[in-house]
């Protein structure tokens, strides 16, 4: 490798958000070297937080999402191509096509894909859609304007509520089955999964909570409607499995890297990790397939599929890979996250799931109007605002200060605070539902020891 970082050869694989912000920065940031970018989607980055909402309402199309361009990355684009391997020692990328791609310094930006249906056959039939791509958000948004019975969505989570929202938009009749108490229940708690499941329902959806679905039913190849654990049969023309995201770690198999079902792990600097947890300097991780601890939360590993985090983290890998040591950064942003369903405008700053307890600061429940506070052992960790968006930046403050939980006095931007109560925030193990949470941490309390070392005589 040359002595000038700002020089050689760099490979970004994963051309999507993280890449293609990743790709932008190194060239604002000096890298005069040579820069590609692997994609195994056909197309130049685009945007997916569209896909579930204005695509399925049918006021965008699927291939308008086009993610805008800060600059010219002046890259070269291999796209329709999957990386299938990494050969860390000869420092080269592997692809499916037979040609390798060597490189000084790496950045994995593989990102996620959506978990399938279990059951191969039954997730082929026709009318069974899982929602990531491009490419699935046209199909299933022809399907939902040709006017199917009902919609069946498994799974309650952002996308899963975001999908049903869309129906009822569009004046289609869809059932949520969730095997968790409520929707977003992994990422917001039990409090705020009631306030979801009764929004869900007095917009029409059919929601169905504690059940798992257990087949689904088709008829010369077509979908046409589901078991489900409580001995219920559900009758729908289409089929959405929202059940969460994998993570794209499988080309990393044989790369000795600290890549798992959580991701490839990273320091707060971007760095991957071997399989060993020492450092590596010349392999950068960023994005959804990355997990990073943050002293915020008590060095956790976290797991975020939040648009802003790919994007901040994609600024600092690139900064820190065209940087002398002294000159690079942590990427210790506070997690932010939105989502818009049935009318409603959802952010969230910090990790709910961080949490043992929550508190309503402003607003109430009745009024769907409010911002619930959430805390741990103490001190506020997350706040999510219920179309109160504009106190975001305020609890974004609380969070960087560890201010003290239940807040003071004054804390609800000089007002009191609506309930000074707490209750348990009621966050389940993540593990227990179908679907991940958006966010999850993928660590553990420094106090808990999980594993024992032993010597080796
Ligand atoms: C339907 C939907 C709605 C969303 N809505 C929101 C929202 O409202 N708010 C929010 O904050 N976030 C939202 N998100 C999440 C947000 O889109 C992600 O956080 C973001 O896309 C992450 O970017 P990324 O580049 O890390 O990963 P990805 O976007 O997953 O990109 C990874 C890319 O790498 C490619 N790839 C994978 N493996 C290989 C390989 N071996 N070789 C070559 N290429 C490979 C993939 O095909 C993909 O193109 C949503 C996501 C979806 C799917």
């Amino acid at each position: 490798m040359p002595g000038d970082p700002r020089e050689g050869r760099i490979v970004v694989v994963g051309a999507s958000l993280a890449g293609l912000r990743a790709a932008e920065t190194l060239r604002e940031e000096g890298f005069t070297g040579s820069l590609t970018v692997v994609g195994d989607e056909p197309h130049p980055p685009y945007d997916r937080p569209p896909l579930s909402k204005q695509v399925l309402l049918g006021t965008a199309a699927a291939d308008a999402t086009g993610l805008p361009m800060r600059r010219e990355a002046d890259a070269e684009w291999r796209l329709g191509v999957r990386a299938t391997g990494l050969d860390p020692l000869g420092k080269r990328v592997l692809l499916a096509d037979g040609d390798s791609l060597p490189y000084d310094r790496l950045l994995i930006a593989t990102g996620t894909r959506a978990r399938p249906w279990p059951h191969p056959e039954q997730a082929a039939l026709d009318g069974v859609f899982t929602l990531r791509t491009r490419e699935d958000a046209g199909i299933l948004a022809e399907r939902l304007a040709a006017g199917p019975r009902r919609v069946l969505v498994i799974g309650a989570g952002f996308t899963g509520s975001e999908i049903a929202s869309a129906c009822r938009e569009r004046g289609v009749e869809v059932t949520v089955a969730e095997r968790g108490p409520g929707p977003l229940v992994g990422a917001l708690g039990g409090t705020l999964a009631k306030l979801a499941a009764g929004m869900q329902r007095a917009h029409g959806v059919d929601l169905r909570c504690g059940v798992t679905v257990t087949a689904l039913r088709g008829r010369n190849g077509r979908f046409t409607g589901a078991d489900l654990s409580d001995g219920s049969r559900v009758d729908a023309d289409l089929c959405v499995v929202a059940l969460g995201a994998l993570r794209n770690v499988e080309w990393l198999a044989d790369a000795g890297l600290a890549a798992g079902p959580h991701g490839v792990a990273c320091d707060a600097g971007c760095r991957a990790f071997t399989m060993y947890g020492i450092v590596t300097d010349d392999v950068f991780v960023a994005g959804d397939v990355s997990r990073f601890p943050h002293p915020l939360f008590e060095y956790q590993m976290l797991s975020l599929e939040h648009w802003g985090n790919a994007v901040a983290q994609a600024e600092v890998a690139a900064h820190n890979m065209v940087s002398p040591g002294p000159l690079r950064r942590p990427h210790l942003t506070v997690p932010v996250f939105w989502s818009s369903q049935f009318g409603f405008t959802i952010k969230s700053v910090g990790v709910p799931a961080f949490s043992d307890q929550v508190t309503i600061a402003q607003g109430t429940l009745a009024e769907r109007r409010l911002v619930a506070v959430y805390g741990y052992r103490g001190r506020v960790t997350a706040a999510v605002t219920l179309d109160m968006a504009k106190w975001l930046e305020h609890y974004r403050t609380l969070i960087e200060t560890a201010a003290p939980f239940p807040p003071g006095p004054g804390a609800a931007g000089g007002r009191p605070l609506v309930t000074d109560f707490p209750i348990p925030s009621d966050v389940p193990d993540a593990r227990g539902l179908s679907h991940g949470p958006t966010v999850a941490l993928t660590g553990h309390l420094p106090d808990r020891r999980l594993t024992v070392v032993r010597s080796a005589g």
